[in-house]
């Protein structure tokens, strides 16, 4: 059995800035950890960067040049996660990018609650800004939220079900799982403040149960378990070969269900392929409402940044957003991620949200999605423009309506980008490099003397530059 786990409470709530604070706490004492580092935020994690919110631009300077400029703390960081090659820190004027802006009445109620207020001080803490309001909901995940909204009571059970069905939740990393989870947690409080409820990671759960039967205590963990009126567990699949912990989940599991209390799981993978947990305990799962968050398609990117960008008080140009959409194919998170870290420069650094510094920070994101280069967003701003596809664009129709559309685009990429003749041939369907060379020439012809071409070839640099 597990017993001979030594995590430390710390080590439980895994996230980044946990391991920051142990390891600067090790590194600096606790009395400059106090002054200067427990003052910061995580701003964003961008897997080889890492961006710090200072709560003044003092700590901000002073944490750059004593920590950033020394390379202390990247090295430092470098412990915790190998790729980090970057460390800034920026200020965050408050209210901080955290917030919401402008607290709708009930946010406010909801932030009256104290952080942790989970009926036992080993809830996981919830996270202020991790509610309904601040949660989007598009296409991909609109089933997954409709049914939170059941589980925490916002909306009517339907007559479909009887009793209170327990509430499973899967998808990949960063999809917002941990959010909706938190939010029906916050609702649930915001509505009745005595309700019993109980937010924990599954990690969690397994220390306190396997520190209870350390201490002799395994009854007392076992009867708290079952006095709540909801549970709510993140994570599920770490209890994936930990036998002893699942058969106290599913007990807890089956107590709960059976006094109509309401459970929540949550997951990164379907019971169904949850390895080494029990077929019981699946099985059980089972029965309950299953639900999945899809990977957001192109439009639900849109309707994410769209939201994200207002939720954040940053507006950002229509062709930055489609740019981002189409190039960060992964999770919310990532979208997140490269909004803040372009918001983060605007305050920062003063530097205008755009097409370009969108495409440079996604360098960033190497390892999770493709830029496109410049030539495609070339042809795929003309096409736009002059109504026709990107077929039509790499076609070898001769029709007027395509072949101009087609030239401009040629002369764009010459200009724009720094392929080749033979290349942009190449990219335009195999076309010859005369071809390319007689579009080019053509096209600055008609610009000197056609005012019409002119503007409209003004107007799509606009765009590419933008
Ligand atoms: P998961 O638990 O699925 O790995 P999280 O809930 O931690 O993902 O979400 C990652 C980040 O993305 C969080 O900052 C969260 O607020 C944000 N996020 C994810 N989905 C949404 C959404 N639909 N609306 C708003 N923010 C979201
Ligand atoms: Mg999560």
């Amino acid at each position: 059995m597990e017993a001979k786990l030594i995590l430390t409470e710390q080590q439980v709530d895994s996230g980044f800035m946990s391991h920051f604070s142990q390891i600067c706490r090790a590194e600096f004492g606790e009395e400059i950890y106090k002054k200067w580092f427990a003052t910061l935020e995580l701003f964003s994690d961008l897997n080889s960067e890492i961006i710090l919110a200072a709560p003044s631009k003092f700590v901000r300077d002073w944490i750059i040049r004593e920590f950033v400029e020394t390379k202390i703390l990247p090295q430092l960081l470098q412990k915790i996660r190998p790729s980090i090659k970057k460390v800034t820190a920026i200020y965050v004027a408050k209210p901080d990018l955290e917030q919401t802006p402008v607290p709708s009445p009930s946010a406010e109620k909801v932030l009256n609650l104290s952080k942790h207020d989970n009926v036992f001080a080993f809830g996981t803490e919830l996270k202020r800004h991790y509610n309904f309001e601040n949660f989007i909901s598009a296409k991909y995940n609109k089933f997954a939220v409709s049914m939170a909204r059941i589980a925490a009571g916002i909306d009517a059970q339907t007559n479909l079900f009887e009793d209170r069905i327990p509430l499973f939740i899967h998808g990949g990393v960063g999809m917002g799982k941990t959010h909706l989870a938190q939010a029906i947690a916050w609702q649930i409080k915001e509505f009745d403040k005595s309700k019993k409820l109980l937010y924990l990671s599954a990690e969690k759960f397994m220390y306190h149960f396997v520190q209870s039967i350390r201490s002799n205590d395994a009854m007392s963990f076992k009867e708290k378990m079952r006095s709540i009126d909801v549970l709510i567990v993140d994570d599920l699949q770490f209890i994936a070969g930990k036998e002893t912990t699942q058969q106290e989940f599913m007990h807890c599991f089956n107590a709960l269900v059976d006094a109509n209390k309401q459970v929540v799981m949550v997951c990164d993978r379907r019971p169904s392929d949850l390895e080494n947990v029990d077929e019981k305990l699946k099985s059980r799962i089972a029965g309950g409402m299953i639900v999945n968050f899809k990977n957001p398609d192109y439009t639900d990117r849109l309707a994410i940044l769209k939201a994200k960008s207002r939720i954040l008080g940053h507006e950002i140009c229509e062709n930055t957003m489609n740019f981002i959409a189409e190039n960060v194919t992964g999770s919310v998170r990532d979208l997140e991620g490269i909004l803040k870290k372009l918001i983060a420069e605007k305050i920062f650094a003063e530097r205008e949200i755009t097409i370009e510094s969108a495409r440079e920070a996604l360098k960033s994101y190497a390892n999770i999605t493709k830029v496109k280069s410049t030539a495609e967003l070339i042809q795929k701003t003309v096409a736009d423009f002059y109504g026709i596809t990107l077929a039509d664009l790499t076609s070898r129709t001769r029709e007027r309506k395509i072949a101009r559309p087609r030239q401009i685009a040629m002369y764009l990429t010459k200009t724009h980008t720094g392929e080749n003749l033979p290349k942009i041939g190449k990219i335009f369907g195999g076309k010859n490099h005369a071809t390319v060379i007689h579009a080019v020439k053509l096209v600055k012809q008609m610009i000197e003397t056609d005012k019409m071409m002119m503007q409209e070839v003004r107007s799509l640099e606009e765009k590419i530059k933008n």
